[in-house]
């Protein structure tokens, strides 16, 4: 016989012994979680839903896994494991993707480097060479490689062909023009050498109907499976809808269903309530199951909402839920991040006739009596000034007051100081709160720059807190509302003394909102009412805009109309009561409210906030 071999250690973490096991069981003896709620030991209890996918992609026949998740899921834990698994278990080269080159640093430097250096199955078999943390390529010494990039470095980074592809917060991942493949392409063409052992992890939470991850799912998976859950008390299985939720009808307000937890959830087969806790109990013993099941799927596709997860209270969605009744942005933010489905933007197509319906029997120039506050908005043109004067309700039911064409400044100082409406009902009359006046900066025409100069400087000498400079935004904005302050003129480049501060309008949202608050019903809030008056010269500007769509889906307001002024003014005079732009149109009514209580605080402050209401 021959003598004893001796391996070095390293050549034992080479030959060592390969477990036949899945993701899931791989992480349950070896994964430790260092952040997040769930620190320590993996334990597929705590997430019992993604032990699908973790043992799926590990499927010899499965080459892809796409999973539409909501946020706070723990989706990306199981593209973790599943890295982690392999670099232990089935070593190949493996490239993990993200949108840009900040989140990629930073995905890598706050968790995958402390992931792999507190796996202790993983961190022995980390070189020495790991002490920089900020690395985004790490070589382990059984020879798999690891490597991270970004959307738009992917393609360069590596020559080398990827067994293992990873692709996170896909719908976040830059638009591709033109004459470039898209970086879903460009990444995936790097794993054909291995067309019958390479495994692709795709995720993201959706978003609007530009991003990716919606398509992959409709087009490219050859199954889509859902998550059903057990129900406790009956053991009927189901897969929760949002219609199953269940709070008191009374309660409208969104921060008492959370402080109070008032939600519960609907067993469909015993009609029985659960709780947060029963939830849980119901997801720990669900199951996946495909829609149309195929026999041997190469792409499988996942989809969860966040309800299912233990890190969502049931009373957290319907609290979601309840401000997206309220307002449009927000109805985007329950149903990307709690319902987990892609964001259809809709407007329904309108005739003028049909906007002027919203005509109420007030003559032009009368403020409807529940209205508080006046707002303006105006649209600078080469010679005059469109605007629009409506009135606000608390709720934000509002009323054309008055539109029109204003030839000078001095007319815009007349309406803003000078013009007070008669109140319906009595005697009282109101003046404008507040007005908003697009500065049109940004346009390259040299006479527009001009023009832009001249109302920088007419608007600095106004009365503080009256009128304000708005801008519309260039790129989609999170917010409706942004300040920004200017310390420069824009084409001479003097500087602007204690600077101007111009609000920047994501226009596109202010549009949707517009037309949200025209479909708006009886018995609803936000109602959008013309007066007496208007003529459909108003309605035919204010529909010169159609919601379109590009070939990728993302949608775009295109001028059908030349005049569209009408759009312009209505969308500052909205943004003027909005909730973002503080102090808010709310926090007027609460002030007013305030004052007419005996001893009520507010009437020293009168002149700051109120524009005049008698
Ligand atoms: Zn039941």
């Amino acid at each position: 016989m021959s003598e004893t071999v001796v391996f070095t250690p390293g050549e034992r973490r080479v030959f060592r012994r390969k477990e036949r096991i899945t993701t899931s069981q791989w992480a349950e003896r070896h994964r430790v979680v260092t952040n997040g709620p769930m620190t320590g030991r993996w334990r597929n209890e705590v997430t019992p839903y993604l032990r699908g996918p973790m043992d799926t992609i590990c499927e010899p026949f499965v080459r892809r896994i796409i999973l539409m998740f909501a946020p706070q899921t723990g989706k990306t834990q199981v593209a973790f494991n599943f890295i982690s698994h392999m670099i232990d278990q089935d070593p190949g080269p493996m490239m993990y993707v993200m949108p840009d080159e900040k989140v990629t640093k930073r995905i890598a430097r706050r968790r995958i480097i402390p992931m792999f250096r507190g796996t202790p199955r993983i961190a022995e078999l980390l070189g020495p060479g790991v002490s920089d943390t900020t690395t985004l390529a790490v070589q382990f010494q059984n020879g798999c490689d690891f490597m991270m990039a970004w959307a738009t470095s992917a393609a360069e980074i590596s020559s080398e062909s990827i067994k293992y592809l990873i692709r996170d917060e896909l719908d976040k991942f830059p638009d591709f023009s033109g004459k470039e493949a898209d970086p879903l392409a460009l990444t995936e063409i790097r794993t054909n050498a291995y067309p019958y052992t390479k495994k692709i992890i795709d995720m993201s939470t959706p978003a609007d109907e530009s991003g990716y991850i919606g398509r992959v799912v409709e087009t490219e998976a050859d199954e889509l499976r859902r998550y059903h859950v057990r129900c406790p008390l009956c053991q009927a299985t189901q897969v929760m809808h949002f219609g199953q939720f269940a709070w008191p009808k009374a309660c409208h307000d969104p921060r008492e269903i959370v402080r109070k937890r008032l939600a519960e959830y609907q067993c469909e087969a015993c009609g029985m309530l659960w709780d947060d806790h029963k939830r849980d109990l119901a997801v720990r013993s669900g199951f996946w199951q495909a829609e149309n099941p195929v026999d041997r799927p190469q792409v499988v596709a996942f989809h969860l909402p966040s309800w299912y997860s233990p890190f969502v209270s049931l009373s957290s969605v319907v609290a979601a839920y309840l401000r997206g009744l309220e307002d449009p942005s927000k109805l985007m933010i329950y149903v990307t991040q709690h319902k987990a489905e892609v964001w259809k933007e809709t407007v329904l197509p309108k005739k003028e006739s049909g906007v002027l319906e919203r005509k109420t029997s007030l003559p032009g120039g009368v403020v409807p009596s529940a209205a508080i506050a006046l707002t303006a908005g105006i649209d600078v043109q080469k010679e005059g000034f469109w605007f629009v004067v409506r009135a606000w309700a608390e709720d934000l039911t509002s009323w054309l007051v008055q539109y029109g064409y204003l030839m000078s400044f001095p007319d815009v100082e007349t309406l803003l100081y000078q013009t007070r409406y008669p109140i319906e009902g009595g005697g009282a009359t109101m003046g404008i709160w507040r007005a908003g006046m697009d500065t049109g900066g940004g346009l390259t025409d040299d006479n527009e720059w001009t023009r832009t100069e001249e109302i920088y400087q007419w608007i600095r000498r106004q009365q503080p807190g009256r009128v304000y400079g708005t801008k519309g935004a260039t790129h989609r904005q999170l917010q409706r509302i942004r300040v920004t302050m200017i310390d420069k003129l824009p084409r001479s480049k003097k500087p602007i003394p204690g600077g101007l501060e111009l609000r920047l309008l994501d226009t596109d949202q202010f549009k949707g909102l517009l037309h949200w608050r025209l479909e708006r019903k009886e018995g609803e809030t936000q109602r959008f009412f013309l007066h007496g008056d208007t003529g459909i010269d108003y309605a035919k500007q204010l529909l010169a805009e159609e919601l379109c769509r590009d070939r990728r889906g993302k949608v775009y307001w295109k001028k059908i109309r030349k005049d569209n002024h009408m759009i312009d003014c209505e969308c500052i005079a909205a943004a003027c009561a909005d909730s973002e732009w503080l102090p808010s149109l709310k926090m007027l009514a609460a002030w007013l409210k305030d004052k007419k209580t005996p001893g009520g605080q507010a009437h020293a402050k009168r002149r700051t906030i109120s524009g005049g209401v008698d």
